[in-house]
């Protein structure tokens, strides 16, 4: 990895944005493909003038699917996180002793020596135990807290912005060309997504919108063949 590469990443810390954001560039990508691929299909099967009312129903149907699959997903994490608080307060209450001994090995582990990390258990204890345990042996951060209904959202209106760009495509005015239309518009959509994707996680730009722009295409190819194959 190049020096300045180390030098930026270090500078740019990505992972705390990692939450709604992450949702909302693969909301965007999914009701781009997706979309794309439903007008697609319908245009190669020369149902030219359902296309409008196919796109506004694929937007609809999407992103409620993208709403209610972000929740219920983000919200079984967002329990299995409250189950495991519930269960460290319950363990700091009848054993502190233990909790404190074992926050300690934990940091043994990490590289401390023992009386050291003895001192740094029960600084941490005496300050906020159960945050101590939360974050150390959990892994729990408050900015990585999950939550349900900001994803839910971020994820649906990003499908419906994704999917209204084929949806453009396909009421440019053009009869012939409509599958290209939807095309262009769907691939100048995906290399948004694979910048914005790859600026919010500080990876490689070409490499990353290479493999948005290459899995896009091929949704849309492999449904534009069995449009045409259903040609009725
Ligand atoms: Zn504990």
């Amino acid at each position: 990895m190049p020096l300045e590469h180390v030098y930026q990443r270090n500078m740019h810390h990505k992972s705390h944005k990692s939450g709604w954001l992450r949702a909302a560039v693969l909301g965007a990508n999914d009701g781009l493909v997706s979309n794309a691929s439903l007008l697609i299909g319908i245009a190669a099967a020369g149902k030219i003038s359902l296309l409008p009312l196919t796109g506004i129903a694929g937007i609809a149907a999407g992103s409620m699917s993208m709403a209610v699959g972000e929740y219920i997903s983000v919200q079984s994490q967002s329990d299995i996180e409250e189950a495991d608080r519930k269960m460290e307060i319950e363990h700091l209450a009848i054993d502190p002793e233990g909790e404190l001994e074992e926050l300690a090995e934990i940091y043994v582990e990490r590289g401390l020596p023992r009386d050291l990390a003895r001192q740094v258990a029960e600084k941490f204890t005496e300050k906020n135990a159960l945050e101590a345990h939360l974050r150390d042996e959990l892994g729990h951060f408050e900015m990585h807290k999950a939550r349900p209904l900001q994803a839910a959202i971020a994820s649906a209106l990003s499908f419906a912005i994704g999917g209204a760009i084929p949806l453009l495509g396909a009421l440019m005015p053009t009869t012939s060309g409509k599958v290209w239309m939807i095309v262009l518009f769907t691939l100048i959509g995906l290399v948004g997504t694979g910048v914005t994707s790859s600026k919010l996680a500080g990876s490689p730009l070409v490499r990353t919108v290479l493999r948005v722009f290459i899995g896009g295409s091929l949704g849309m190819l492999i449904t534009a063949g069995i449009g045409s194959l259903v040609h009725i």
